[in-house]
């Protein structure tokens, strides 16, 4: 076997998942066709749940240095600024980064590149699959190298994280359902001024579509993007300039355009593969789901595919979990991909329609609707946990497993553990639970388990358990998140609870590990 993991594409999602497995100590071999690294800042939103894993490697606050902050989104229509969603308000008790953080594709690719360097391992540049094949206990794959030559490579397992023209599941014979849209966007990295709300995210809203602007680091930086006019649709060397008449028609004449450092236009599809494994390969990102860009989720999306495989391919790897445990990764993030097209696709759908009445509902109700939505607390909090991610489950999952006694809108098995700040001794100081949480290990929460004597089972130090201390502090943290007393809570490595319910029993631990996470351990002697 020449490597426990062959990663195909070196993007946002092959570096995350790089990351992961080698911080775990797992062989890990990642290639790419291209020369280096991408220099296209493409996607552009790094949603909150995408910081929290960068919390976890150590590599948020270079990202944050790095980029900016955008607090706050606002809808403009017919030339009129018609609402403002603050995104700091609804999330700062949801996660430690209430907000979107504006850094390039390139910089995020950067980050990550470099940081797995620093874990001991590089990309191998100029290195393209050619074909998979596969045995019962391995992949044997054939790349080609920059001189031309082709070599076999033989991996316990194979992620392809190769794109939307994925060799790795033309390989595996796996459909990539969906179609096409027929609108064309651009995007381009400009310097301009106008009335756009600073710092922030502006939208404008026209009768044929719409045109986004993101800040970007840098005085008077913006991304835009947007629907190409129809009649631009098919031209060939299409610049920045022609765009330009359309933007200041609807971003009013006052946006005055100084340079523009990037212009790209793309048609986009809406499609997910019918399957995210065959066997021993894998597929990620946007091998396994490509949508519009609407809601800046595409790369987010992808690194969450790689922070669900990263632990479950560790613990089979390490033989520490029998196989089945990787049945749960197509499990949980197929429907969010599937979910993630359908919401994508029907906003989209709706944005951009031709016909003159979602045109004229574009600009009169929606904005409308917007400014409405902007003053309902609880609309905009459901607005930020979709659009930051942190509102993603898998309640429906074979890992996740509520037991009885916990009131209905208590965190259940498959939510992502709430943020709270806690104190675990009766003395100590407040801490933040996530900066406490280990991400490679399972963390076992107890709440008023006074009377657990049972062991919890032997797993080579690969849980650790948190008592929750009867404390005021702690009190009004519980209430805030719905956290009954007494209750337990046992949270997978990626943060997901998988366990919980009103009183432990170390059986019930000891059936969840074996039956549900298909641990290899051994049972505990029944008193
Ligand atoms: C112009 C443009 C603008 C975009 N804007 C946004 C945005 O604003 N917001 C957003 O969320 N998303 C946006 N996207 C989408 C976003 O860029 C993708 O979702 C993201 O890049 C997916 O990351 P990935 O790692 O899964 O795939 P990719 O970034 O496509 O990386 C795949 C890698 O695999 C390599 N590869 C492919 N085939 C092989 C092979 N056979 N052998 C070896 N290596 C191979 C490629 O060289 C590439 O480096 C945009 C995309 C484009 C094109």
């Amino acid at each position: 076997m020449d490597t426990d993991v062959l990663i195909v594409g070196a993007g946002p999602t092959g570096l995350m998942l790089a990351n992961q497995l080698a911080r775990r100590n797992i062989n890990t071999l990642i290639i790419d066709q291209h020369p280096g690294p991408s220099l296209e800042t493409r996607a552009l939103g790094v949603q909150a749940r995408t910081l929290e894993i960068y919390s976890h490697l150590g590599i948020v606050e270079r990202a944050i240095e790095l980029g900016k902050r955008g607090t706050g989104a606002n809808i403009w229509a017919q030339g009129e600024h018609r609402a403002r969603v603050a995104l700091s308000d609804v999330g700062d008790k949801v996660t430690p980064y209430p907000f979107v953080l504006i850094l390039g594709q390139d910089d995020n690719e950067r980050i990550m590149g470099d940081h797995l360097r620093e874990l001991g391992c590089s990309v191998q540049w100029n290195t393209g699959l050619v074909s998979v094949t596969q045995q019962a206990d391995s992949v044997t794959a054939v790349i080609k190298q920059a001189e031309g030559s082709q070599r076999k490579v033989v991996a316990a397992w194979v992620a392809g994280c190769d794109g939307a023209r994925s060799t790795v599941r033309e390989s595996c014979g796996i459909a990539f359902a969906g179609a096409p849209y027929e609108h064309v966007f651009f995007v381009a990295d400009t310097e301009v001024t106008g009335r756009m709300v600073p710092d922030e995210v502006n939208v404008y809203l026209f009768q044929d579509g719409f045109h986004l602007l993101f800040p970007m680091r840098g005085k008077d930086h913006w991304r835009i993007v947007g629907i190409l006019p129809p009649e631009l649709r098919n031209k060939p060397d299409l610049r920045f300039e022609a765009v330009v008449p359309s933007l200041q028609n609807e971003a009013g004449d006052q946006l005055q355009i100084k340079s523009c450092s990037w212009f790209s236009t793309y048609r986009i599809h809406h499609r997910a593969a019918v399957h995210f494994r065959d066997r021993r390969c894998f597929l990620l990102g946007d091998a396994a789901h490509i949508h519009s860009p609407v809601g800046a989720q595409g790369m987010n999306t992808g690194l969450q595919d790689a922070y669900n495989l990263a632990w479950k391919l560790t613990l089979v790897i390490k033989k520490q979990a029998k196989t089945a445990l990787l049945d749960s990764y197509e499990q949980e993030r197929l429907p969010v991909a599937r979910a993630l097209l359908h919401g994508t696709d029907r906003a989209f759908r709706f944005i951009v329609s031709d016909s003159w009445i979602p045109g004229l509902l574009r600009t009169r109700v929606l904005s409308r609707l917007a400014a409405f939505a902007a003053n309902r607390n609880a609309v905009q909090r459901l607005a930020f946990r979709t659009v930051s991610q942190t509102g993603v489950r898998y309640r429906k999952s074979s890992l996740s497993k509520s037991l009885n006694g916990l009131p209905e809108n208590a965190p259940h098995a498959g939510d992502r553990f709430p943020w709270l700040r806690l104190k675990f001794t009766a003395d100590g100081a407040v801490e933040d639970l996530f900066q406490k949480l280990c991400d490679t290990h399972f963390s076992l929460i107890l709440v008023g388990q006074s009377n657990f004597t049972g062991e919890t089972p032997e797993l080579n130090g690969l849980l650790h358990t948190y008592v929750v201390p009867a404390d005021p502090t702690n009190d009004e943290e519980l209430a805030r998140t719905r956290i009954s007393q007494p209750s337990f809570y046992l949270i997978r490595p990626d943060g997901y609870v998988g366990l919980c319910g009103a009183s432990i029993e170390s059986a019930d631990i000891q059936d969840y590990f074996t039956e549900n996470l298909h641990l290899l351990i051994q049972r505990a002697a029944s008193a």
